[in-house]
């Protein structure tokens, strides 16, 4: 992974303050069935995280994800630590009764901030260890029309409880033309929804290469992704990660191919600091008030 994630190279002031304990993120994927949701967190970390550690066959397929289950590892980029854990749950439509899938995926957040909360309020806590979500990536499935109506009703479940990062899955599905007509009516659909996601803080300090990276990052959302764990051979022979067509290669890491390179930057370089303090400050402390006024304190 050397040279790979690239949190070594945060701004100056976080890096220093964080040095020493590390980063830790913790993420959720979060989406229809056979969406790609696995696949990608395999892409994220760069390694086989089910079965074998080993790379994965081609048409060696993934055991569907029958429950919530977290992966995490540990990176390190230039004596910088970052502790990532993935929770992976199960998709939609893997239920009889849909309902039952996204309430797993709510009440799993829920006992997140709920054990937070407990930790709070011991009278000798010392560190607390932050199991709260700190982005959601919500997979959308690549039909090239708008949400869906599970999509919509989902979102308006999560919004308020875990910064969203929406994505088109297998974006590969799509062409260019299509994929950019798509990003446009999904954001069109989650505006006239009122769903809320996750959105830059803009700083005045802030220099003009920051903001300039900042809204290069977020011109792309929603961030259309290609997974694979899979090395295939490019046209110019080289091995790369990537999904092999009779017409060519899709390029993971190719940012003429897809937004992965840009997600990956926006999770673990740019926004890290920035999707933790949102769910510290706004996402948990709505829930601690809400919980308190429940419970009549
Ligand atoms: P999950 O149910 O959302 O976890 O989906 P999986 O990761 O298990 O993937 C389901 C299937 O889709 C597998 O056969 C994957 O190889 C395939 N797949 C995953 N990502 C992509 C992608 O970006 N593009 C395409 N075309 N197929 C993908
Ligand atoms: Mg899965």
């Amino acid at each position: 992974l050397n040279g790979y994630v690239g949190f070594a190279n945060l701004p100056n002031q976080w890096h220093r303050k964080s040095i020493r304990k590390g980063f830790s993120l913790n993420i959720m994927v979060v989406g229809e069935s056979g969406l790609g949701k696995s696949t990608l967190i395999e892409t994220l970390f760069n390694m086989s995280l089910y079965g074998p550690k080993t790379p994965r066959q081609p048409g060696h397929e993934l055991a569907k994800t029958i429950e919530i289950e977290s992966v995490t590892a540990d990176i390190e980029e230039n004596g910088v630590r970052l502790h990532l854990t993935v929770v992976d749950t199960p998709g939609f439509g893997d239920f009889v009764n849909n309902t039952d899938s996204w309430k797993t995926i709510i009440d799993n957040i829920d006992a997140r901030f709920d054990a937070y909360l407990d930790a709070e309020n011991k009278p000798n806590r010392v560190v607390i260890n932050d199991d709260r979500i700190h982005a959601c990536i919500y997979f959308i499935q690549p039909t090239g029309h708008s949400l869906s109506a599970l999509d919509i009703t989902v979102l308006k479940q999560l919004h308020r409880k875990v910064n969203i990062i929406p994505v088109i899955a297998k974006s590969d599905m799509l062409t260019d033309e299509e994929l950019l007509a798509f990003k446009s009516r999904i954001l069109a659909d989650i505006a006239h929804q009122g769903i809320e996601i996750f959105q830059p803080p803009k700083y005045d300090n802030d220099d003009e290469e920051t903001q300039l990276e900042n809204e290069e990052i977020f011109a792309k959302s929603p961030f259309a992704v290609v997974g694979s764990s899979n090395l295939v051979q490019a046209k110019d022979g080289r091995m790369i990660r990537g999904r092999s067509y009779p017409w060519g290669v899709i390029e993971v890491d190719n940012e003429e191919h897809c937004d992965f390179v840009k997600l990956r930057q926006l999770l673990i370089r740019t926004h890290l600091e920035e999707l933790r303090e949102r769910t510290a400050n706004q996402l948990y402390e709505q829930y601690r008030t809400n919980k308190l006024l429940e419970l009549g304190m």
